[in-house]
């Protein structure tokens, strides 16, 4: 299958380029992606739910804070990490510089600009108190049909831990509907990704055949700045969590996620990927469903390294593009802007130009900056995904291990009490 998908990414690259935005086939290879992506998107109510409900029946009160609390931690801190790296690389490269001057006046506002501002206008994102309603959406089924995954998570981490503690044979019957539940959507998500080469080849190809490669050219530098910020993130952060923190190898566990991390390259959302995420960390990489069925879907829609990094990068290169010096001040208010923003941004695609809309407000650099990044944004998209399905991956790796889950990436138990060591 690894094989597969590969062929068909660079099938796509090459189809795509081939076709152009015009091309005669770009309708078909379209409906081969949606089919595909449709497919995915089915699963992923179901899934949430029954990977909570059943990863919460096998847990005490104190493991499930435990496990919440290294969770957190991880969130926070990895994407933290994330962003001060998309920050390093902004501040060296300085992509909004042009000779010497702010690049803003030659490149050219895109002529979408005002449609997206149009778009974004009264679609902030939710101020806490906001947030906080959305956990708890009046009508559950209504928020499952409008993607409103938070209120989804909350009601199943509830639906749960209630299950949890239902004594006799009614508590019994319910954990073991949700068992047999489960594991039909884990069938289903092997059969769907039956097809993922062919679905992968029409995601891809659309994109590549309307983005074009000369939408890239004036925005070489900001492109590279993102993808080298991404890459460090990915190929340096997370494998130095896997080592220093999960003792075990990145390496193993980039193999174990191949077909996660193709999923999310090719749909651009986090959150369609999720059943192929589950699949990969729980067959491939064994981390047990009582974790990675609380780590995952939570991460899908919380943990969004790559994102946060993307939206501070993109803060940050307008500002420079208008010329305006952000001091450090300005760049603490991005900062704390993006980690923020992108707890709340769902896993679709385009979802960060939300977060960064938000982040432009509260600095007050004009809107209408967005436009300057539309033209790469869907393909920077594909690639930010990637980094934030990983960073749930690993997120799930880290707090298994130290839950002291044995024969996960193929290692033993991690001896956590022990290695604390004496003094
Ligand atoms: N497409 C991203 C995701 O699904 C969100 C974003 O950065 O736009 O994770």
């Amino acid at each position: 299958m690894h094989w597969q998908i590969a062929v068909a990414l660079v099938a796509a690259v090459v189809a795509g380029v081939w076709s152009g935005p015009d091309g005669a086939a770009l309708p078909l290879f379209d409906f081969l992606g949606t089919l595909f992506l449709n497919a995915l998107k089915m699963l992923v109510v179901p899934l949430i739910v029954s990977a909570i409900l059943n990863g919460l029946a096998s847990m005490q009160g104190s493991t499930l804070t435990r496990i919440g609390l290294h969770t957190i931690a991880y969130y926070v801190g990895t994407g933290l990490v994330a962003i001060l790296t998309g920050l390093f690389f902004v501040n060296m490269l300085m992509p909004g510089i042009v000779d010497g001057t702010p690049a803003g006046p030659r490149m050219g506002l895109d002529a979408s600009t005002t449609e997206v501002v149009q778009q974004m206008q009264g679609k902030g994102i939710a101020d806490f108190a906001r947030v906080l309603l959305l956990l708890f959406p009046p009508n559950i089924f209504a928020a499952a049909a409008e993607g409103q995954m938070l209120g989804l998570i909350c009601f199943s981490l509830l639906f749960g831990y209630a299950a949890s503690r239902l004594p006799g044979a009614p508590g019994r019957s319910q954990r073991e509907f949700w068992q047999g539940f489960y594991g039909v959507m884990i069938r289903l998500t092997g059969l769907i990704m039956r097809f993922a080469p062919v679905g992968v080849f029409g995601l891809v190809s659309v994109v590549i055949a309307r983005t074009g490669w000369d939408a890239l050219r004036p925005l070489a530098m900001f492109f590279v700045t993102v993808v080298l910020a991404l890459a460090t993130h990915a190929l340096i952060t997370l494998p130095l969590v896997l080592r220093g923190v999960a003792r075990v190898s990145p390496w193993k566990h980039y193999r174990a996620m191949g077909p996660a991390l193709a999923m999310a390259f090719s749909t651009s959302s986090s959150a369609a990927t999720l059943p192929v995420t589950q699949n990969c960390v729980e067959q491939r990489a064994g981390v047990p469903l009582r974790v990675s069925g609380f780590v995952l879907p939570i991460g899908a829609n919380v943990n969004t390294d790559g994102s946060a990094l993307y939206e501070c990068v993109v803060a940050m290169f307008i500002a420079q593009a208008y010329g305006v010096e952000l001091g450090f001040g300005g760049q603490f208010v991005v900062v704390l802007g993006a980690l923020f923003t992108s707890l709340g941004i769902a896993g679709i695609p385009s979802a960060s130009l939300v977060g960064i809309a938000v982040i432009l407000g509260a600095v007050g650099l004009p809107l209408e900056g967005i436009g300057l990044v539309l033209a790469v944004d869907r393909i920077l998209d594909m690639c930010r995904t990637t980094v934030n399905v990983l960073g749930d991956s690993c997120a799930a790796v880290v707090v298994g291990r130290l839950e002291g889950e044995e024969g996960i990436l193929g290692e033993p138990a991690l001896r956590i009490r022990k290695a604390a060591g004496p003094g």
